[in-house]
């Protein structure tokens, strides 16, 4: 299979996942998840129509950045940011989804600011309640998106987590549902927004889009197996 034909198939099982639970196939993006698989790789997949592609490392978005950003392509950053790495950020990315402190809320809008633009951003949330995985608890999500509220160089668009990793469905889609109730006490909380919600990965998305998902980020079933990570 080629590029092109999964992300063609992945599509496909989106819009059945979507019109399956009456939802509109239109409100469900896919972020292709980038991360270790080369610039060739990413120009196959942006001549299939997908220019946003998700890096989970500061210093390999850079690299791609100086790659293919003149070839029109953008990169979303998934994964955990030093605060040292705040500065590529702010200058580089399309978009950020893993916003998980306020230390780096106020690092990367200061930056924006300073750059004269407003950067998308999703507040990760740990909605496994596991140790290891990064993300704002969910009783803390509403005091959170709160006090993104006064950082001017920051555009909240949304929520985004990694489900639990497990063969147990009702577990998995427990993890979907925490997202979507964070959203809904942000939303009373600071007025409306908020409405983006990325969850859903290569073995998950169906699922993630039946529970509402917004934007599923995808690697393994669009490029194939990494060599790590
Ligand atoms: C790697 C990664 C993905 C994609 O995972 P696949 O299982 O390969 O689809 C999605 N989200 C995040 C945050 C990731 O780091």
């Amino acid at each position: 299979m080629t590029i092109a034909e999964n992300l063609a198939r992945i599509r496909a099982e989106i819009d059945a996942a979507a019109v399956a639970v009456g939802r509109d196939p239109a409100d469900v993006r896919i972020l292709p998840v980038s991360k270790y698989h080369s610039a060739d790789q990413i120009r196959e997949a942006a001549a299939a129509g997908y220019p946003l592609f998700g890096e989970n490392r500061v210093q390999e978005m850079q690299a791609k950045h100086a790659e293919l950003a003149d070839e029109g392509i953008g990169f979303a950053v998934i994964g955990n940011v030093q605060s040292n790495k705040a500065k590529p950020v702010a200058e580089l990315a399309a978009e950020v989804q893993s916003l998980d402190s306020l230390k780096l809320a106020e690092n990367l809008s200061r930056r924006c600011e300073a750059l004269g633009r407003r950067l998308p951003v999703l507040i990760q949330v740990n909605t496994s309640g596991e140790p290891q995985k990064s993300g704002i608890a969910p009783e803390e999500v509403v005091e959170f998106a709160t006090t993104l509220q006064g950082l001017d160089g920051l555009e909240p668009k949304g929520l985004m987590t990694m489900a639990l990793l497990s063969d147990d469905e009702a577990q998995v889609a427990a993890c979907f549902q925490r997202l979507v109730d964070a959203q809904s006490r942000i939303r009373d909380a600071v007025g409306g927004g908020y409405d983006e919600l990325s969850m859903g990965m290569s073995g998950d998305f169906r699922l993630a889009v039946a529970h509402g998902s917004t934007c599923v980020r995808i690697g393994t079933a669009i490029f194939g197996p990494r060599s790590a990570g």
